[in-house]
C-alpha cells in the first residue's frame, strides 16, 4: 500500500471533472480525495503502486470529454487515515487562474432524457449537464459559478439544487443547471413583434413549414432560418441584402446531411462532436443548391442547443441557418436589438429570457487530413487557449477585415472569437470590448501590444492610441510575417524555416502592398526571399470589387488585347489610368492574380464579396485535369513569379476555345508547379528545408489537395493550419509570438 500526491494541469474545471474522476476511483478502490487548484486538480490516492499507475495510464489516455490534461506530475507521499474517496473544498490561491469553457453542444444523455416523455425534462428547450451547454456566452466574470453568468436570473428549484450539490449526479457543479420550474422560458412574437400565445417552438415550426423566415435565438447570437426551399431563399438574400455569400445549413442528422452533400467518416465525427462547428461539406453535384451555394461546398452543422433539436422535430431534415445580422455588423443577440433591426426581415421571432452576454458566431472548418482545418474560430473553440512557449501578458490586435486580436498569459495565448470587418462601427464597437472582457476573464494587463504595419487599420489606430494611455512598448509586425508565424505556432514551431504566404492583401515593409511572398525567417525576424510580379489595381480599392479592371491590367501587362473589358463601364478611362500609372497602386498579392484570372476567364467580372474571383475559380476547375501553363522565375535579391507567360498561354487556350473548368484547372497546377519550383530553389539557398503555408489563398481546397504533397515530393517538409485560420483571422496569434520574440524588459525591439 502507497499513496501518491498527484498534480494535475489543464483545463480541468468546469468540465465534470472531479465527479469523472470519482467513479474511476472508485472502480479502483482507492482511497483519497481530490480538490481543484489555481492551475488544475490535485489528488492524493492511496493503492498499491501498480494499480496507481495503471490509473494514471488510463485518465490520461481517456479523460472526460471536454477536459485538456496538460500536464500530470505524481509523488509518493505517505498514506493516510482516508474515508473513502471525497472531494475535498478548492485550494484558493491569490488568484484562481480557471479557464474559461468554450459553448458545449448537447451531449447524448441530455439529448436523450429532451425527447423522454417521462423525463422531468421533457421538450425542455435549456436542458444541459456537465457535460454540454451554455459556458462562455453566458459568462460575464470570473471565478465561474451562476451567480456570474445570465443564468444569475434564475435561482435553482429545489430539485435542481439537489442535483447540483450530489457529486453522483450529471449535473454535479452544473452552473447553468435548470428546469421548466426555475429556468429561462421561450416566447414566440410575430413579424411586428406582438406576442403569440401558444406553444412557442410548436409556433415556429408551423412558420417555418408555411415558408416564413424565422428570427431562432441561438447560443451566442441571432439566427434567419428558413426552408432551403429556392423562392424562400431569394427572399432571404432580398431582405437580408446578402445577394450571393454563401448559407449554411442545419441538418437534422448526418444521414440528412448526406441527403445533400458527401459525408466522409472524419466529417461525421466533427459534425457529431460537441463543438458542432459548421463543415464545409462537398454538394453532392456542383449544381446542386446553387441557391445556398455556388461553390462546390456547402457549409452543414447539426442541431447544437436543444431548442434547435425540438425546432426540427421529426419531420423538418434541413434548415438555412445564417447570424442575424444586416450587411456587416456584428451577430444581433439582445432581443430588444433583434426586434427593432429585424423588423421586415423576420416574419416571426423564436426568443428566450436568457441574456447572450457574448456574441459568438458559428465556427466554420473544413477536414484536411483528418483534422480540422479552420476558416472562422469562433463557438465551441473560443475562448479555450493555444499552447505557446510565451512568457509574457501580451496583446495582438490582428488585422481589419476579419478581424480578431489575441491575449497572452504563462504559455497559453487566448485568440479571440471572429468578429467580422472592423470598418464597421459597431463591429469595431464589439471588438474593443471584447479585449477587455477577455482581459478580465483572465486577469491579463498587457505588458506590450502588437499590430499590424497598415497605418490605415483600424486595429492599428486602437494599439496607437492604447498603448500610448498604458505607456507600453508597441511593435507593428508585417502582415505575411504575421500569417507566417501564426502557422508556425499552430504547429509548435521554433527556428527558422520558410513560410509561402499567398493572400490577398497585406502592407508590406516597403510600404508597397505584398501578397504572394515566401519569406524566411522565424519570430524574431524574417527576409523577403521571393515574390511575384505586382499586379496593377486601377482605382485602388475599385478593382477589388470591380476585378474585370484586374484581369484588363493582367492583359495590358503581358501585352495582349484588352478589347474583352471594351463593354465595361469605364473602360476607356482605366485604360488611360494603366498606361499613365495614375491611381494604380500595384499589388503582389495571389488574391488579386485569381480575380483578374476569373475576369478574363469572364466567371465573374464584378465580385459580390472580395475573394469570390478565387473562389469560383475553385468551384469552376475540373478536378483531374493535367496540364499546366509556362510561366518564369527571375532571380535576383528576390525570387520572383512571372505570370505574364501564363496570362499568354491561358488566354490564347480560352480564344482557342478550350473549356474554362479546364483552363481554372492548368491555371492552378501552374502556380503549383511555380510555387513547387521557386520554394525548392529557396530552400537549396538557404538551407531550410521546413516550409509553412498560411494566408487567404489557402482556402482554397484545389491547392491544399496538391501543392503539400508536391513539396513533399520534393523533399520539403510541409506545415498548415490545424488550430487557427489561414486567414487574416489567425495573424493575430502570429503578432503575438512575434511580439514575444522581440519583447525586451522595458521595450520591444523594432521589427522590419
Ligand atoms: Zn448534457
Ligand atoms: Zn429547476
Ligand atoms: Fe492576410
Amino acid at each position: 500500500m502507497t499513496a501518491f500526491r498527484i498534480e494535475i494541469r489543464g483545463i480541468v474545471q468546469g468540465v465534470g471533472f472531479r465527479p469523472y474522476v470519482h467513479k474511476m476511483v472508485e472502480k479502483y478502490g482507492f482511497s483519497g480525495w481530490i480538490r481543484n487548484t489555481s492551475y488544475g486538480a490535485q489528488l492524493e490516492l492511496a493503492g498499491s503502486r501498480r494499480a496507481l499507475l495503471h490509473f494514471l495510464d488510463d485518465l490520461k489516455k481517456s479523460p472526460p470529454p471536454l477536459a485538456l490534461i496538460e500536464g500530470v506530475e505524481y509523488t509518493a507521499v505517505e498514506a493516510r487515515e482516508y474515508s473513502g474517496f471525497r472531494i475535498i473544498e478548492s485550494e484558493r490561491s491569490g488568484h484562481m487562474e480557471t479557464l474559461v469553457s468554450p459553448d458545449v453542444g448537447i451531449c447524448a444523455d441530455c439529448a436523450r432524457e429532451l425527447l423522454d416523455p417521462a423525463d422531468r425534462r421533457y421538450k425542455y428547450p435549456f436542458i444541459n449537464c456537465t457535460n454540454c451547454g451554455p459556458r462562455f456566452t453566458i459568462i460575464k466574470s470570473v471565478p465561474y459559478d451562476r451567480a456570474s453568468t445570465s443564468m444569475a436570473a434564475f435561482p435553482m428549484c429545489g430539485d435542481c439544487a439537489a442535483e447540483f450539490a450530489d457529486i453522483r449526479d450529471r449535473r454535479y457543479h452544473a452552473q447553468p443547471n435548470c428546469c421548466p420550474e426555475c429556468g429561462p422560458e421561450c416566447f414566440f412574437l410575430d413579424g411586428h413583434g406582438r406576442p403569440v400565445p401558444g406553444d412557442a417552438i410548436e409556433l415556429a415550426r408551423r412558420a417555418l413549414k408555411a415558408g416564413e423566415i424565422v428570427c431562432v435565438k441561438g447560443l451566442g447570437g441571432m439566427h434567419l432560418a428558413c426552408l432551403p426551399e429556392p423562392e424562400t431563399v431569394r427572399e432571404l438574400r432580398a431582405r437580408k441584402r446578402r445577394d450571393e455569400k454563401p448559407f449554411a445549413v442545419m441538418c437534422r442528422s448526418v444521414d440528412c446531411a448526406r441527403d445533400i452533400c458527401r459525408v466522409s467518416a472524419d466529417e461525421a465525427a466533427a459534425l457529431e462532436g460537441h463543438r458542432k462547428p459548421i463543415v464545409l461539406l462537398e454538394k453532392l453535384g456542383a449544381s446542386a443548391m446553387t441557391h445556398l451555394s455556388e461553390n462546390a461546398c456547402v457549409g452543414v452543422m447539426l442541431p447544437y442547443t436543444p431548442l434547435h433539436i425540438l425546432l426540427m422535430g421529426t419531420d423538418i431534415d434541413c434548415l438555412v441557418m445564417t447570424s442575424a445580422n444586416i450587411s456587416e455588423t456584428p451577430i444581433i443577440s439582445s432581443n430588444a436589438e433583434a426586434l427593432a433591426e429585424l423588423a421586415g426581415v423576420a416574419d416571426g421571432f423564436l426568443l428566450h429570457d436568457r441574456e447572450i452576454v457574448t456574441k459568438c458566431d458559428d465556427s466554420l472548418i473544413r477536414i484536411y487530413n483528418g483534422r480540422d482545418y479552420p476558416l472562422r474560430r469562433s463557438r465551441g473553440y473560443v475562448p479555450y487557449p493555444v499552447s505557446v512557449p510565451v512568457e509574457h501578458m501580451l496583446l495582438a490586435c490582428g488585422a481589419e477585415q476579419k478581424a480578431s486580436f489575441c491575449l497572452s498569459k504563462r504559455s497559453h495565448a487566448f485568440p479571440s472569437q471572429h468578429m467580422g470587418d472592423l470598418k464597421n462601427a459597431q463591429t469595431l464597437d464589439n471588438w474593443e470590448r471584447q479585449i477587455e472582457h477577455f482581459s478580465a476573464l483572465y486577469d491579463i494587463a498587457p505588458a506590450a501590444i502588437a499590430c499590424d504595419m497598415h497605418p490605415d487599420y483600424l486595429s492599428t489606430a486602437y494599439a496607437e492610441e492604447r498603448a500610448e494611455r498604458d505607456a507600453v512598448t508597441l511593435l507593428r509586425v508585417q502582415h505575411h510575417h504575421a500569417h507566417m508565424a501564426a502557422c508556425m505556432a499552430d504547429n509548435g514551431l521554433e527556428g527558422d524555416c520558410l513560410g509561402l504566404i499567398w493572400d490577398g492583401t497585406g502592407y508590406g515593409s516597403d510600404g508597397r502592398i505584398w501578397g504572394a511572398e515566401v519569406l524566411a525567417g522565424g519570430y524574431k525576424a524574417f527576409r523577403r526571399v521571393g515574390t511575384m510580379r505586382p499586379v496593377a489595381l486601377a482605382g485602388g480599392d475599385a478593382a477589388i470589387d470591380g476585378i474585370w479592371r484586374v484581369g484588363l491590367a493582367l492583359l495590358r501587362d503581358s501585352g495582349l488585347d484588352t478589347n474583352r473589358f471594351a463593354g465595361e463601364n469605364g473602360y476607356e478611362t482605366v485604360l488611360k489610368m494603366l498606361q499613365t500609372g495614375t491611381n494604380c497602386p500595384e499589388s503582389s498579392g495571389m488574391g488579386r492574380l485569381f480575380d483578374g484570372v476569373a475576369a478574363i476567364l469572364g466567371i465573374r467580372r464584378k465580385a459580390g464579396y472580395e475573394g469570390q474571383g478565387a473562389v469560383l475559380l475553385e468551384a469552376a476547375a475540373r478536378a483531374g485535369e493535367g496540364g499546366a501553363y509556362p510561366y518564369e522565375l527571375c532571380g535576383g535579391e528576390v525570387l520572383t513569379l512571372d505570370w505574364r507567360p501564363t496570362v499568354r498561354a491561358l488566354t490564347s487556350e480560352l480564344d482557342g476555345g478550350v473549356e474554362v473548368p479546364v483552363i481554372a484547372a492548368r491555371f492552378m497546377n501552374t502556380l503549383i508547379r511555380a510555387a513547387a519550383e521557386q520554394l525548392s530553389r529557396l530552400a537549396a539557398e538557404t538551407g531550410l528545408g521546413r516550409v509553412v503555408l498560411s494566408g487567404g489563398v489557402f482556402q482554397n481546397m484545389y491547392i491544399m489537395d496538391r501543392l503539400p504533397e508536391r513539396l513533399r515530393a520534393q523533399g520539403l517538409e510541409v506545415y498548415t493550419h490545424s488550430r487557427v485560420s489561414a486567414n487574416d483571422e489567425g495573424i493575430s496569434l502570429g503578432q503575438l509570438m512575434i511580439l514575444e520574440a522581440n519583447y525586451v524588459l522595458g521595450g520591444a525591439a523594432e521589427n522590419s
